[in-house]
C-alpha cells in the first residue's frame, strides 16, 4: 500500500522564514511516499481502507521534533475515516462495510487509575495514533475496536468527517474543560482547524454566548466574522469585554499573556496544545502577577482526549451538521500541505483524500 512516511526529524522550511536550528535537516519534503505491506489486524483491530484524513498542527511537532516521535520510521495521521475492510477474529463492534474513523488515542493500559476512571486521555502508557503506533497517511490501517468509531448516517461526506477526528473532538474537550456555559463570553485565541469548529460547538450549544475571536491572521479573522464572532481582533488587543473562558490554541507564548489580561475574575483559560515552540519564550517574563493571574484566574491544558469525547462529539456533531471548511490534497502532496500549515497561509482543515470508495 501507499504511504507518506517520517523516516527523520527535521525542520520544516517555510519561505519567508529564517533557519532556527542546526541540529537537523531543513526540508521542503518531510515524509516520503513509499510502498509498505498493508498491516494485518490483531484479533480484536479493524482494518480501515482509509477514504481521507485530515492533517493536524501536532504533525509538525511531530516533523520538527518537539514531541519526539517514540516509533521511527512512523506513518503520520490521526484523523483517518473510511470504510471496514477487514476484522480480527474477537472483533464484535463492526462488520466489513462500516464507516469508521480514528482519533489521538490509539490505546491506553485499560488498567490504571486513570483509565479506571475514564481519564484514559492521562494514562502513562498512553499511545496516539500516528505517533507510537501508524496512522492515516496511507490506504490502510489498523487499530483496536475499542479505540474506533463508528461514524453517525447523518454525517455524510467523510472528507468533511476527518478534520473533525481531532480538530472537533480536541476543540469539544477543551470547550468542556473551559466550563463554559450560555450567556458568557468566551474568547478564542488562534482561529485554525480546532477553532473554526469550536465556535460551530458555541453557536449550537450556547446560544446566548458571546463569542471573542483573536487572531493575527486577517484571513482567519475574516472566517470567524463569517461563522458568527462577535468580535475579531489581533493578538495584543484588549477585548470590549472581559472573557469568562478562553481558549487558545497558538503555538506561542505571548498570546498567553494578553489572554490572561483579558480573562474575567474567577475566568479559566484553558491551553490547547501539546506542545509551545520555544522562539518566544522569554515573553512571560511580562506576567505580572495582580494584572495577569491574580483573583483566582486558572491555567489549565489539554491532554488527549478519551474515548468518550469521541463519542459525545460525534454524537452532537451529527446533530448540529457542523461543516468544516476543508482545503483537500492528495495523499502524494502532504508534504505540501504541512509547508502550507507551517506558513499559516491558509484558514480552515486541510484533508488528504487517500482512497476512494
Ligand atoms: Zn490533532
Ligand atoms: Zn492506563
Amino acid at each position: 500500500m501507499k504511504a507518506m512516511v517520517l523516516k527523520e526529524i527535521c525542520e520544516i522550511k517555510v519561505e519567508g522564514r529564517t533557519q532556527q536550528r542546526n541540529d537537523v535537516p531543513l526540508k521542503t519534503e518531510p515524509l516520503e511516499l513509499e510502498d509498505v505491506p498493508a498491516p494485518e489486524p490483531g484479533p480484536k483491530d479493524i482494518v480501515i481502507k482509509v477514504s481521507a484524513c485530515g492533517i493536524c498542527r501536532t504533525e509538525l511537532d511531530q516533523v520538527e521534533g518537539r514531541i519526539s516521535p517514540p516509533k521511527l520510521p512512523v506513518i503520520l495521521g490521526h484523523q483517518p475515516v473510511g470504510i471496514v475492510s477487514g476484522l480480527g477474529k474477537n472483533v464484535i463492534k463492526f462488520k466489513i462495510g462500516d464507516r469508521a474513523g480514528a482519533t489521538w488515542i490509539y490505546s491506553s493500559c485499560g488498567k490504571c487509575k486513570f483509565c479506571r476512571s475514564g481519564e484514559e486521555n492521562l494514562c502513562e502508557q498512553f499511545k496516539g495514533t500516528g505517533c507510537h503506533e501508524n496512522g492515516g497517511y496511507a490506504e490502510y490501517m489498523i487499530i483496536s475496536e475499542d479505540h474506533a468509531h463508528k461514524i453517525p448516517d447523518s454525517l455524510d461526506d467523510l472528507i468533511h468527517i476527518a478534520p473533525l477526528m481531532c480538530s472537533g473532538v480536541v476543540g469539544y474537550r477543551s470547550l468542556k474543560l473551559t466550563g463554559m456555559e450560555d450567556g458568557k463570553n468566551i474568547g478564542l485565541y488562534g482561529f485554525g482547524s480546532a477553532h473554526h469548529l469550536v465556535i460551530q460547538m458555541v453557536n449550537f450549544l450556547f446560544p446566548n454566548a458571546k463569542k471573542f475571536v483573536i487572531s493575527r491572521n486577517p484571513a482567519e479573522r475574516q472566517l470567524a466574522k463569517k461563522l458568527g464572532a462577535d468580535w475579531v481582533g489581533d493578538i495584543e488587543d484588549k477585548t470590549p469585554e472581559k472573557l469568562d473562558c478562553i481558549i487558545d490554541t497558538t503555538p506561542v507564548w505571548k498570546p498567553v499573556v494578553f489572554a490572561l489580561g483579558n480573562l474575567e475574575k474567577g475566568g479559566r483559560l484553558v491551553i490547547n496544545l501539546i506542545r509551545k515552540e520555544d522562539a518566544d519564550k522569554d515573553y512571560l517574563l511580562k506576567l505580572d502577577y495582580p494584572k495577569h493571574l491574580w483573583l483566582e484566574k486558572e491555567i489549565k491544558t489539554v491532554a488527549n482526549i478519551t474515548i468518550k469525547d469521541g463519542e459525545e462529539f460525534l454524537a452532537v456533531a451529527a446533530r448540529m451538521k457542523i461543516k468544516p471548511e476543508v482545503q483537500l490534497y492528495e495523499l502524494e502532496d502532504a508534504n505540501k500541505a504541512l509547508v502550507e500549515l507551517k506558513s499559516g497561509k491558509l484558514t480552515g482543515s486541510r484533508v488528504l483524500k487517500i482512497t476512494s470508495t
